[in-house]
């Protein structure tokens, strides 16, 4: 019998996925057509629904929102600026990773009556994609602080924009019926994502009780994502205009863990 080890096994996946370039399920046309479609729907929330309907939140951003962002873009914004910045964005994507999650009525008493009120309905799991994942895992963790955390690392090759594995610690708590929030700021092509949620999946995970937690994300992405993955959510708080030639978001705000880490690009 044919054996493979575990490494080569997730080598073997790596090299696959490298090698899909997104959007490979589309045809080039239809692809081109949905995300004018989707640019033509601003400020039409309902069709943005329909055509991206593993979003999970809605598409009109609060003036809170707009703030936070608009500072977050600005190339002006300090590092230290950048990380109070992003902690507070995760603040905002805590509520909407929140709307997704199972809950239960619970009968309390305040100081002057008796109350029905909500509660988290079992535990959660984390997963960060390393490193810019991890940013945002630190709000998580303040407001989840008994879930067990999985760590991914997934380079991007500068050159290609293709996702590279390197190294995995998944949470043996991974399992079929518990929600598990993937902590990952920037959604450009997807690939990255790919890969994370089929490892998860591999692991037993369902696709429906993947929640992924991101700042900002390019319709291209999305789109990829949907087309593979249909029954996962995704929270934002900001869809794009689009990807560059570098696979940029646009406008974006540039490479979230060089401006968190002050690490220069
Ligand atoms: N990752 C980032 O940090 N920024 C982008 O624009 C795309 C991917």
């Amino acid at each position: 019998m044919l054996k493979i080890s575990y490494k080569s096994f997730l080598l073997t996946l790596s090299i696959l996925m490298s090698t899909t370039l997104p959007f490979s399920g589309y045809s080039l046309d239809r692809q081109e057509e949905i995300l004018s479609e989707i640019e033509s729907s601003r400020g039409n929330p309902s069709r943005l629904k329909e055509l991206l309907p593993i979003v999970h939140c809605c598409f009109d951003q609060t003036q809170y929102e707009k703030i936070l962002m608009t500072q977050l873009r600005d190339v002006k914004t300090s590092t230290k600026e950048f990380r109070e910045l992003s902690r507070k964005i995760g603040e905002v994507l805590i509520g909407k990773v929140v709307e997704c999650l199972p809950t239960q009525e619970i009968e309390i008493n305040t100081p002057v009556a008796p109350f029905t009120g909500l509660q988290l309905q079992g535990s959660v799991e984390l997963v960060s994609v390393m490193r810019s994942g991890d940013i945002l895992l630190d709000t998580f963790l303040e407001h989840f602080p008994d879930a067990h955390v999985s760590k991914f690392l997934i380079q991007r090759d500068e050159e290609t924009a293709l996702p590279q594995f390197i190294y995995m610690k998944a949470s043996p708590t991974l399992t079929a019926d518990k929600p598990v929030i993937i902590t990952e700021p920037m959604v450009a092509t997807g690939g990255t994502l790919e890969m994370v949620i089929t490892l998860l999946k591999e692991k037993g995970v369902k696709e429906n009780n993947i929640i992924i937690a991101c700042v900002c994300a390019a319709p291209e992405g999305l789109l990829y994502l949907s087309e593979r993955f249909p029954d996962v959510q995704v929270v934002m708080t900001a869809l794009d205009e689009k990807l560059n030639h570098k696979k940029y978001i646009v406008p974006g705000l540039g490479d979230f863990g060089d401006r968190f880490f002050g690490t220069p690009h």
